[in-house]
């Protein structure tokens, strides 16, 4: 019998909690990462994603991309916080639930714990 896998990965995840916890930078084209010459971007908000501004770009070219760009140190304790939060979510619907960042997972749903909602 052949397994179902689900993918999960949360879209713009770092940028995304920071506009959450911010509420001056949402609306804004915010990059997550450093601010030193040989800094790059961890990630985009959609915003900055519109002026092409890509996860692992040199964050000097992204500058250049977008003048008005908003650049926030990561804060990784945070997104490891909310991924473990996520991560319990997710084992709601698998036992077997395999994580390869703090913003990827898959999980296997071959048979699917019960819960509020089917996996299909
Ligand atoms: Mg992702």
């Amino acid at each position: 019998m052949s397994r179902k896998i689900v993918h999960v990965d949360m879209d713009a995840f770092y940028a995304a909690i920071e506009q959450r916890d911010d509420p001056r930078l949402r609306g804004r084209p915010v990059a997550v990462g450093g601010s030193g010459p040989r800094a790059v971007v961890a990630t985009a908000s959609y915003e900055a994603r519109a002026f092409g501004i890509r996860s692992a770009m040199p964050m000097a070219r992204a500058r250049l991309l977008c003048p008005d760009l908003v650049v926030v140190p990561p804060r990784f304790e945070t997104y490891r916080a909310e991924s473990r939060r996520i991560r319990a979510i997710l084992r709601r619907w698998s036992s077997l639930v395999e994580p390869l960042s703090l913003d990827e997972a898959y999980l296997d749903v071959t048979e699917p714990l019960p819960g509020p909602m089917p996996a299909l």
